[in-house]
C-alpha cells in the first residue's frame, strides 16, 4: 500500500548530474573558505562579511530564484543540496542562506510584479538579504494567533508589530511581516492576517532583545519591534486578511531547507564518528571493533541516509509541484531534525571526553541539531500535520 500516494511511482527521487555537479562545485567552495573559520565563527558568534560576499560571487544566494529576477534557477532540489552542504561545514551560515528564501519564497509564489522586481534581484546577487518576522512572544507555533496590529491609513498602513526570535535580523534589509489587518472570524482564525514586504531602514524599525540560543553560534535571532513604520500598501504581499495562508504555504517549501540543515548536520557529525571509531584504539584494537560501537555506527548511518531520502523525496515532490510534497516535508523535516540530534550525541559518546572539548568541533552539531527540531514549525506541530493530512486524506475527516 503506497497511502497517501496513487502509485509508487510517486516515491522516486529526481536527482541528476547537474545536481552532482553542483553538489560537488559547493562543497569544494566550502571546505577551502568556510570550513577553516568554523573555530572563529564559534568565537565570535559571527559570520565574517568576506563569507558571504564570496558566496554571493558564486552564485549562491540567486539558487532556487528564476533567472528573469536575477537568480540561478534551479528548483527546490538544488537549493536542498546547497542547504546540506553548507550545513556539513558551518550549519548557521545555512540559516543566513534559509532566512533569505524566507523573504523570497512568499512573495515570489503571491507577491505581484513590482514587489517581485523591487526585492528580489538584490538578493539573488548577494548584495541584500531578506528575513522573516512571524513569530510573536505570545506564541510561534499558533500563526492564526498573531496580534500585532497593520491600520490603514489612505495609500498606506501603519504597523505596530513585536517579533521574537528572527533569524538574520541584523544583517538584513528586509522583512515579511505578517500582522493582523481584521479581527479573526468566528470559526476562521486564521481570517485577518496580511503580509507586507518592510523595508529595514524605514522609521520605526528597531533590533530590540539578541537572543543568546544554545547553538546556531553565527546566526542568533533578534527580537524586531515595528513601531508606527509606515508602509506603502503596495507592499502587501498577497491579498488582505489572506496573510495566514500565504505564511504558512511558505513554511512548506523551507521546512524542506531545514530538513536538508540537518542532513548536513547529521553527515558532518557521521563522518566525524566513523573516522574517530577508525582511528582510536583501546584494547589493542580500533574501537569500531566493539560491537557497541559498530552498532552505534551501522544505526546512524541508517538513520542518516533515511532522513537523506525522506528530504530529497520532499524536495522532488515539491519541484514536480505536487501537492503531496506538504504531508512528506513534514515527514522529512521531523524525522532529519531527530535523526540529527540522535546522530550528534551518539558521535559525542563515540569521541568520549574529547566529544565534549569544544576545541574538537563536535558538540556543536548536537547544539546546532536541536534548533532545528524546533523552528518552522516544532516537531509535534509537524506530527499534527502528519496526522490530520492522512486522516483527511483517507477518511476525508478533520481532526
Ligand atoms: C534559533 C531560532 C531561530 C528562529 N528564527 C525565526 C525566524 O527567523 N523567524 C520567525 O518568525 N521565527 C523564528 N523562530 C521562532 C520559531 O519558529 C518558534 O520558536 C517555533 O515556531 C515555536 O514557537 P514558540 O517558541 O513560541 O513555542 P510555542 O509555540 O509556545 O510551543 C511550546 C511547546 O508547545 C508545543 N506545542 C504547541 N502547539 C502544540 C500543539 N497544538 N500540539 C502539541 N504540542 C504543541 C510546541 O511543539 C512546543 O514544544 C526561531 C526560533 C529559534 C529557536
Amino acid at each position: 500500500m503506497v497511502f497517501p500516494f496513487k502509485s509508487i511511482e510517486d516515491f522516486k527521487v529526481e536527482i541528476n548530474s547537474e545536481h552532482e555537479l553542483f553538489r560537488k562545485s559547493v562543497r569544494e567552495f566550502l571546505e577551502k573558505n568556510v570550513e577553516p573559520r568554523w573555530k572563529e565563527i564559534e568565537d565570535t558568534n559571527e559570520i565574517p562579511k568576506e563569507i558571504f560576499k564570496e558566496m554571493g560571487e558564486q552564485g549562491f544566494f540567486g539558487i532556487g530564484i528564476p533567472e528573469e529576477y536575477e537568480g540561478q534557477g534551479g528548483g527546490q532540489l538544488m537549493t536542498t543540496i546547497l542547504m546540506e552542504e553548507i550545513a556539513r561545514i558551518v550549519p548557521s551560515l545555512a540559516v543566513a542562506v534559509g532566512v533569505n528564501h524566507l523573504f523570497t519564497v512568499p512573495i515570489l509564489k503571491f507577491g505581484d510584479e513590482h514587489l517581485k522586481k523591487k526585492y528580489i534581484p538584490p538578493i539573488a546577487r548577494g548584495e541584500a538579504q531578506g528575513a522573516h518576522a512571524s513569530t510573536e512572544p505570545s506564541g510561534g507555533s499558533d500563526v492564526a494567533g498573531i496580534q500585532s496590529r497593520a491600520v490603514k491609513e489612505n495609500d498606506h498602513y501603519i504597523i505596530n508589530a513585536r517579533k521574537v526570535f528572527i533569524s538574520g535580523a541584523e544583517k538584513a534589509d528586509y522583512f515579511v511581516v505578517p500582522v493582523r489587518t481584521s479581527d479573526p472570524m468566528q470559526n476562521k482564525r486564521w481570517w485577518g492576517i496580511t503580509a507586507f514586504a518592510v523595508e529595514k531602514d524605514w522609521p520605526g524599525v528597531k533590533l530590540g532583545q539578541h537572543f543568546k540560543v544554545i547553538g546556531m553560534r553565527g546566526e542568533q535571532p533578534y527580537e524586531v519591534i515595528f513601531d508606527n513604520v509606515k508602509v506603502p500598501a503596495e507592499n502587501m504581499i498577497g491579498k488582505e486578511n489572506e496573510g495566514f495562508k500565504i505564511i504558512v504555504s511558505t513554511y512548506d517549501f523551507t521546512r524542506i531547507g531545514i530538513a536538508a540543515q540537518a542532513v548536513g548536520i547529521a553527515q558532518a557529525a557521521f563522518e566525524k564518528a566513523l573516522n574517530y571509531s577508525l582511528q582510536r584504539e583501546l584494547f589493542g584494537k580500533q574501537i569500531i571493533n566493539f560491537e557497541m560501537i559498530t552498532e552505534k555506527i551501522a544505526h546512524m548511518y541508517t538513520k542518516l541516509e533515511a532522513a537523506r531520502l525522506l528530504t530529497y523525496w520532499a524536495a522532488s515532490l515539491a519541484d514536480a509541484e505536487r501537492s503531496e510534497f506538504i504531508i512528506a516535508a513534514s515527514l522529512a523535516k521531523s524525522f532529519a531534525s531527530d535523526a540529527a540530534e540522535w546522530i550528534s550525541r551518539e558521535a559525542v559518546q563515540i569521541h568520549g571526553g574529547y566529544g565534549v572539548d569544544q576545541e574538537m568541533g563536535l558538540e556543536r552539531y548536537l547544539r546546532d541539531s536541536i534548533i532545528t527540531t524546533i523552528y518552522e514549525g516544532t516537531n509535534e506541530i509537524q506530527r499534527l500535520t502528519i496526522a490530520r493530512e492522512l486522516v483527511r486524506q483517507a477518511f476525508g475527516l478533520k481532526i
